[in-house]
């Protein structure tokens, strides 16, 4: 008799965004006639840049010629995009990693839960909270069940982040096998020096634990010594595996590219990751398709480097406007200048649910409760720089209005 993989039944439901979208059209149905700003995206809205549309455009032509036509890519991805990526996000900045250490996708967020298929069963993993859900949500069954009072699975290993550690947890005190790592933070927006990143590669070190460091907000960082890269690290090459997407970086969420770092000198068991992932990659992944390498590849030409450059700054632009604004308005908030995340407090001891209805009615605002990232982000709610300007000026001022 066929059965389900019941790892399924332990998800909690999607209630978040789910429930958002409830509240927003119950809302809307009462008050035909209120303009609500959704500053609760996590996608960007920005086209593509110029020189990526003119990337795409000629490899589309290419696959209408029998010359040039292209079929599979190499599974670990083609190495024109491979070479660009170990010269601009490593070795310029100092990173010893090498173009056969990247392994190329169709996103970050499939990298980052496929990864624990090549690791044991039995391995414990630590995620901080609040956190992005994709990590536990993996189904592979290590997380053990989920209790919806607690909000929490009872074999993972949750780190606190929170305003008394400035949203960078501690070492645990029993070391995960498997460590998540996010930074720049979604949803707090909080980054992690490079001195405290050192800290956690040197555990991981010690310990024998992975870390698997999600960089997919990197370019947002504006700040200095805010690691681009966790191999800025000393060690790192020995305890870590990064992922990257193009989505948050030049707007690929709906194309999809993104990239996993698994370097060769990261060994369990004596056994090389690096292999295992590459066996894993291309036993279940045939490459993520020419025309999207290649315009992936656009983004590392000078002149693609500047477009990505000023949609970032339009972003950022907007996170400052946030920042500012919920500060003006009296507000205690965080993030905003490395990520295009803004977390605030919420005010008068209200729970992140009351200040969504809160908003929502007094200014037709909606944002994302914090407590749907994880039990430590009640009392927080994030808003998000990836709205059109004019709206998210007109949200501050509606946003100070209300208080
Ligand atoms: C958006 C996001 C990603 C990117 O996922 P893709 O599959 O590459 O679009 C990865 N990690 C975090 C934390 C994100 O917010």
């Amino acid at each position: 008799m066929a059965t389900i993989n019941k790892n399924f039944e332990k998800l909690p439901g999607s209630y978040l965004f789910s429930t958002i979208a409830k509240k927003v059209r119950e809302f809307e149905e009462a008050n035909p006639n209120a303009e609500i700003i959704r500053l609760g995206i996590g996608d960007v809205t920005k086209p593509l840049a110029p020189s990526v549309i003119k990337a795409l455009n000629s490899a589309v032509d290419e696959m209408s010629k029998e010359e040039t036509f292209k079929g599979y890519a190499p599974d670990l991805g083609y190495a024109f995009l491979r070479e660009k990526i170990a010269m601009y996000d490593y070795k310029d900045r100092g990173c010893n990693i090498s173009a056969d250490e990247i392994f190329v996708s169709d996103g970050a967020k499939c990298d980052c839960s496929n990864i624990q298929e090549i690791f044991g069963i039995d391995n414990t993993i630590g995620v901080c909270d609040p956190v992005y859900p994709v990590y536990v949500d993996s189904m592979a069954g290590r997380t053990g069940l989920y209790n919806s009072d607690t909000m929490r699975f009872d074999k993972v290993i949750y780190m606190p982040c929170n305003a008394e550690n400035n949203f960078v947890p501690e070492l645990p005190g029993k070391a995960p096998d498997l460590i998540y790592l996010c930074f720049p933070n979604n949803p707090t927006g909080a980054v992690i020096s490079k001195d405290e990143l050192q800290k956690w590669v040197d555990y991981a070190n010690e310990n024998n634990s992975v870390i698997l460091y999600d960089a997919a907000y990197e370019v947002y960082i504006s700040e200095e010594n805010v690691p681009h890269s966790i191999y800025e690290c000393d060690g790192a090459r020995t305890c870590a595996i990064e992922f990257r997407s193009f989505s948050k970086t030049a707007g690929f969420t709906g194309l999809r590219l993104g990239f996993t770092v698994v370097p060769k000198d990261l060994v369990l068991d004596g056994v090389a990751l690096h292999g295992l992932w590459a066996r894993r990659h291309g036993t279940k992944y045939n490459g993520a398709p020419y025309i999207v390498q290649r315009a992936g590849e656009a983004i590392y030409s000078e002149q693609g480097r500047r477009e990505i450059k000023e949609q970032i700054g339009y972003y950022m632009n907007n996170a400052k406007i946030i920042l500012e604004g919920v500060k003006d308005a009296g507000f205690t908030a965080y993030g905003g200048v490395n990520a295009p995340y803004i977390w605030l407090r919420t005010p008068d001891n209200m729970t992140s649910w009351e200040f969504f209805d809160f908003l929502l009615d007094k200014a037709n605002v909606v944002g994302t409760p914090g407590v749907g990232f994880g039990p430590e982000g009640e009392g927080y709610y994030r808003l998000t720089a990836f709205g059109n300007r004019e709206k998210t000026i007109e949200a501050m001022t509606r946003i100070k209005e209300a208080r």
